[in-house]
């Protein structure tokens, strides 16, 4: 099979939304009037972000979800995507599930596939999506990393450091029992991008940006946007890793064993949560809590952002912890 046979049978759709879709040298997307498109690219490497022999259908997931989540991230509602794929060969077996994992998350969200570029050469995926956020009175709803306030509360939506943790087991690091990293895999390698909290938070947050690399570097890129500093409590978040709810004892076997450290690390420098982080004034704790109900996804209160620069961690006790914990950087 040829390049563009390959296209046509994996990848080729009739355009719906697009003016134009796959097949020309260009694609072609009509902005509506009185939108902006938000545009967003990211690349997943064999080897860097995902092991050779992930199930190809949650890869087609996953490659699409983390860029979901960026149009989440900016309450974008999404459009389109471009795919530019590099495969080592022609695997048919391989290139269908990993379209129909990338389709099935593509059509629950309404978003379409429109072009890209396909070569030979090392597993590398790289797509880029366009979504739109309106313009009222001149005014762009994008949510953005800037205009966190003193004062502002801070939240994390769903849970965090379970894809950690799914990662540090599958990496024979730490040991769970198959239950709780069955659920944590899930999390690891389908997350789900949190568009519909995204575009419920639209006039209600003040600054919003997706946990990639880790809650602590992440935060600190709003803190440094906004001009700002934070307190984290840390119980809170720890509290939201999903595997450690499960019992320490389920039928008798021991199923997870982490200290409060190694919890703590998960949450803070974990990465690969794909939540949503976000900061909104406390009167509007109402509004937040409404768009978490209608958008069907869990949201917490974490922190607040000060007006001293910095960030400082602080316990269930209210007590300063030391600041010993960063984030994942590729070239750090
Ligand atoms: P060009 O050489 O003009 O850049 P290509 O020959 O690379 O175009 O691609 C042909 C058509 O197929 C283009 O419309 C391109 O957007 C589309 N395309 C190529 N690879 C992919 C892919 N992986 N997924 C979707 N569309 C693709
Ligand atoms: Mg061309």
């Amino acid at each position: 099979m040829g390049e563009f046979d390959l296209i046509a049978r994996y990848f080729k759709r009739p355009a719906r939304r697009a003016a134009l879709g796959v097949g020309d040298d260009c694609a072609l997307l009509q902005p509506r009037p009185g939108t902006q498109l938000a545009i967003s690219s990211d690349m997943l490497v064999v080897g860097r972000h995902f092991f050779a022999a992930v199930d190809p259908r949650t890869l087609g997931h996953k490659a699409l979800a983390v860029n979901l989540s960026d149009l989440a991230a900016c309450g974008a509602q999404p459009l389109a995507f471009t795919l530019a794929l590099s495969l080592p060969g022609v695997d048919e077996a391989w290139l269908a599930s990993f379209s129909d994992g990338l389709f099935a998350l593509a059509d629950a969200h309404g978003c379409e596939l429109i072009g890209g570029d396909t070569t030979a050469g090392p597993l590398n995926i790289c797509i880029t999506v366009f979504g739109e956020v309106p313009v009222v009175n001149g005014q762009s709803q994008a949510l953005l990393r800037s205009g966190a306030k003193p004062g502002d509360d801070l939240y994390v939506s769903g849970t965090l450091g379970d894809a950690r943790l799914a990662l540090d087991a599958l990496l024979g690091k730490i040991s769970v029992a198959p239950e709780v990293l069955a659920q944590a895999r899930l999390r690891l390698e389908q997350p789900s991008p949190r568009v519909a909290l995204g575009l419920a938070l639209r006039g209600i947050a003040s600054a919003a940006l997706d946990v990639s690399d880790g809650l602590i570097g992440d935060l600190g890129h709003i803190l440094e946007c906004s001009a700002v500093g934070a307190t984290l409590a840390v119980d809170e978040a720890t509290a939201l890793i999903a595997a450690c709810s499960y019992s320490t004892w389920a039928r008798g076997q021991f199923v997870i064993n982490l200290s409060t450290d190694q919890q703590r690390t998960l949450v803070l420098c974990g990465g690969d949560d794909y939540e949503l982080l976000f900061s909104a004034p406390p009167h509007l704790r109402g509004a937040v809590a409404a768009a978490a109900q209608v958008s069907q996804t869990p949201v917490t209160r974490i922190g607040r952002i000060d007006a001293e620069p910095g960030l400082r961690l602080v316990d269930g006790q209210g007590a300063r912890l030391p600041h010993t914990y960063a984030s994942f950087d590729h070239f750090a």
